[in-house]
């Protein structure tokens, strides 16, 4: 391996495998591949190491671009950047693009066409909360691609397609881009004209129905069931009914959940929530008031004799919460949260009236004495936000003041922070 001079870069052994010359043109090339592919195909015996050599050479050589790199910068420039994949088709498919179909019949090996699997069409479903409780059906009028029925997906009244003249019918396109003086990046992408077929359809021979599209669109009504107790983000399939194309495996149409949010009701998993504000009087001495469900059912929601309702006190009523999915006669719970609204001053006489038939008050009545030992003090109503606006105003005030003392006294006020 010592003394071995540098290799120089290697842009003839794709020329020599299909047995041209350098200057060979698209028809020689053609043709050469054409005998070679099928005395080295498999099928019949052949090598398939020198059949997938002749299939990478023909697929470099037959696109002008890759050529072009190939014949400058040769072959390990083509290798970097052909999508990790280290060399781009599968040769079969190569081989089935250049014949239409396999010339042995039986649509060739076993590991002929690979079917791609179509895209899942996701459609968002608002569902009320009304609606999963008690469930629900919904037809949806939806549009989707099928195949053609005249043509049976060929696009073309005869059957026959051509080679996409715009990549050579490799379905594919080459971008370069000049990164530096001896660096070139490619990128591979599907061809815009075929959409990735590389097939071509001649305009007198178009299917009349799909206009050589291959498929038309169809108006289709699905009913989409919404269970009981199911939850937002819930998918409903409908597999193998999104938009159909050709050598395609359909995919599948998804409807996903989102609950609409409830003016009154609150879900938190298999539990409801509703807020309830009572009167002073209703939270000391008792209430009742209906409530209507989800499902229209009036519920009487009343307290225990004698019980007394704290603010922000939660009580709860089982079993009337949501229908658990797929298990719907067990249900969640129903939990009220309620709110006092106490009234904002009362009279003397009322205090007076309060006083005598409520528990007697806690703190023990001051003498003069400690009173006399006292400081005044005075209360006033507070706006949480507004006072820590208030706060930071003057935070700010007091750094932007720091900040102007800084070119004297900056030095030592850091000092005294270290200490
Ligand atoms: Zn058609
Ligand atoms: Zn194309």
């Amino acid at each position: 391996m010592f003394g071995r001079a540098p290799k120089k870069s290697d842009n003839t052994r794709y020329y020599e495998v299909l047995g041209v010359s350098k200057d060979a043109s698209q028809d020689d090339l053609k043709k050469a591949y054409r005998k070679a592919a099928i005395k080295n195909h498999p099928d019949k015996g052949g090598d398939p190491e020198k059949f997938k050599e002749l299939a990478q050479a023909y697929e470099v050589l037959s696109d002008p671009e890759k050529r072009d790199i190939y014949d400058q910068y040769g072959e390990d420039a083509l290798k970097e950047g052909m999508g990790g994949g280290g060399g781009g088709h599968d040769p079969f498919d190569i081989f089935q693009s250049f014949f239409g179909a396999s010339p042995f019949g039986g649509g060739g090996s076993s590991r002929g066409r690979r079917q791609r699997r179509g895209e899942d069409v996701v459609h968002p479903l608002k569902v009320s909360l009304e609606d999963l409780y008690s469930g629900t059906s919904k037809k949806l009028s939806l549009s989707r691609n099928v195949i053609c029925s005249k043509c049976s997906g060929k696009g073309s009244k005869s059957g026959a397609s051509m080679k996409c003249p715009d990549c050579k019918g490799s379905g594919m396109k080459v971008t370069i881009r000049q990164l530096g003086p001896s660096m070139i990046q490619q990128m591979q992408h599907p061809c815009n004209d075929c959409k990735g077929t590389g097939e071509a359809i001649n305009d007198k021979d178009r299917c009349p129905q799909c206009r050589g599209e291959k498929v038309v669109q169809e108006k289709k009504v699905v009913e989409v069931v919404v269970e009981k107790g199911m939850k937002d983000g819930h998918k409903i399939k409908f597999p193998g009914e999104a938009d159909e194309a050709p050598d395609t495996i359909t995919g599948d149409i998804v409807f996903v959940i989102q609950q609409k949010d409830h003016p009154k009701y609150k879900r938190k998993g298999d539990d409801l929530h509703v807020e309830h504000t009572l009167s002073l009087t209703e939270a000391l001495c008792g209430f009742q008031f209906v409530l209507t469900h989800l499902d229209n059912r009036q519920l009487l929601i009343k307290s225990n004799p004698g019980e007394v309702v704290k603010p922000d006190q939660l009580k709860a009523i089982n079993d009337e919460g949501m229908p658990i999915y797929q298990r719907s006669f067990m249900r969640g719970n129903l939990y009220l949260h309620f709110t006092v609204d106490f009234p904002d001053s009362l009279s003397l006489d009322q205090c007076k009236a309060l006083e005598a038939v409520l528990p007697p008050r806690t703190s023990a009545k001051l003498t003069d004495m400690e009173l006399d030992e006292c400081e005044e003090t005075t209360l006033h109503d507070v706006n949480i936000e507004e006072e820590k606006r208030r706060k930071q105003a003057a935070q700010a005030q007091e750094a932007y003041e720091e900040d102007e003392d800084m070119p004297g006294g900056g030095g030592q006020r850091v000092q005294c922070a270290q200490q």
